[in-house]
């Protein structure tokens, strides 16, 4: 039932906004994007983006996912500004999932099942799998008949092997309560991996790499044979790496401490996702990398030391991943930070000579927001910067499964 203009609709439904894009996958190409922000409030806004058009942005009534997704469906076919001349046009629907365990592996397309496994892992995923639900339930009714699949961040991690996910506790926290290592930032691990593996002509299955997605949120994965073997986040993103609000890793009796003061579960997971990370330790209460780096050159120091806190773990993780995965063929740098960051970059890199990582610093102070190697040509491991694409990578597993029906 395919043809060259299979249309893919891209959903990413977060707890107050649907985030959408709209592809063509004959050549990739992205038509439109744009969200419904503020869902629910009297400030509900929709924004509009076609390439090389302005933005259009207006206030909306958006009570619920559905009437955001109506008004989305509207603007995709309207006679000015639309990209379809209707919604049957649109042959499948690829949704941002966080969280359904152990149960899938690879995108699946959506039945009754699939819906029951989300709803199932809300205990492990509240704050997004209820929206990713609620933004497939609207697809459902808006646009009847049409294929939904769910692209899930956990799934690509799911080749980890036990040793790696299981935490060293009583059987019972992941026999009874499924509490383990699941790791996140997936869907960009997974475009990032075969991304580098063609940038180095090499088969996907082949590949051995430590990919390095920084951003908001950060994690690390260890590739081997072009699958993960280790990731950095948990059982939830909180764990690994110095993030902008997160603490990363702890020792575990830090939680227990500020227990004993008095806090709430509540009050610490809070703490621990929203008050820490750069924010807390760079002096200036900001979340962002490059606030914290232009404080430093200020003379910040306690931005300086919070960048190099945040490049200290980032060497830490690549080392252990680069050891585990027997040499990987490059170290590669995604993600708002590791695209765009030559300065985060450099303070990472300087701390990788034992590895035989040398830095070119006239190719990472130029590159950014692009693929390419930032390492000199006689390093012994490359290091590389490869941009993600997670709305890409949903459009194309949406895709195959679409046209392997
Ligand atoms: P998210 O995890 O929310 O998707 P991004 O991947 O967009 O976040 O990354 C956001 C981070 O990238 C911010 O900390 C921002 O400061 C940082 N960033 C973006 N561009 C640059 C730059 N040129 N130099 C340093 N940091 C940058």
């Amino acid at each position: 039932m395919s043809t060259q203009d299979d249309t893919i609709l891209v959903i990413n439904s977060g707890s107050s906004s649907l985030k959408f894009m709209l592809f063509k996958m004959a050549t990739e190409t992205m038509v439109v994007k744009g969200l419904v922000e503020r869902i629910g409030t009297a400030q509900a806004n929709l924004v509009y983006q076609r390439p090389d058009q302005p933005k259009l942005e207006k206030p909306v009534t958006a009570n619920d996912h559905g009437e955001a997704l109506s008004l989305v469906c509207g603007m995709l076919v309207d006679p000015e500004v639309g990209v379809l001349k209707s919604l049957a046009e649109v042959n499948a629907i690829g949704h941002r999932v966080l969280h359904c365990g152990e149960a899938y592996s690879d995108s699946v397309a959506v039945d009754e099942k699939v819906k029951a496994v989300i709803r199932d892992y809300i205990p492990l995923g509240p704050l997004h799998n209820p929206p990713n639900l609620q933004g497939i339930l609207a697809c459902e009714k808006v646009m009847p008949g049409v294929l939904n699949v769910a692209v899930i961040d956990t799934a690509f991690h799911q080749t980890m092997p036990k040793y790696a996910y299981l935490y060293a506790l009583p059987k019972k926290y992941y026999e009874e309560d499924r509490i383990r290592k699941y790791g996140f930032h997936g869907t960009s691990h997974k475009f990032v991996t075969f991304a580098t593996a063609d940038f180095l002509g090499k088969p996907k299955d082949e590949l051995n790499a430590v990919i390095c997605h920084l951003g908001n949120g950060s994690s690390i994965s260890a590739i081997k044979n072009g699958k993960v073997l280790d990731t950095s986040m948990g059982l939830t993103p909180l764990a690994g790496l110095v993030m902008g609000t997160r603490s990363g890793d702890l020792d575990p009796a830090v939680v227990i401490a500020m227990m004993r003061q008095g806090l709430s579960a509540d009050e610490i997971d809070r703490i621990l996702n929203k008050e820490s990370g750069l924010k807390a330790i760079n002096g200036i209460g900001s979340a962002d990398m490059r606030d914290t780096i232009s404080a430093a050159n200020a003379g910040n120091e306690d931005a300086q030391n919070a960048l190099q806190m945040f490049a200290h773990r980032v060497a830490l993780y690549i080392g252990g991943y680069f050891t585990l995965v027997g040499g990987a063929d490059a170290i590669v740098f995604t993600g708002g930070i590791g695209e765009n960051s030559a300065y985060s970059r450099k303070l990472i890199i300087d701390r990788l000579a034992a590895l035989g990582v040398e830095l070119d610093e006239a190719r990472n102070s130029v590159l950014r927001g692009k693929p390419g190697v930032i390492s000199t040509d006689t390093s012994k491991v490359p290091a590389i910067v490869m941009p993600t694409n997670e709305e890409l990578m949903i459009a194309r597993d949406t895709y195959r499964i679409l046209t392997s029906r």
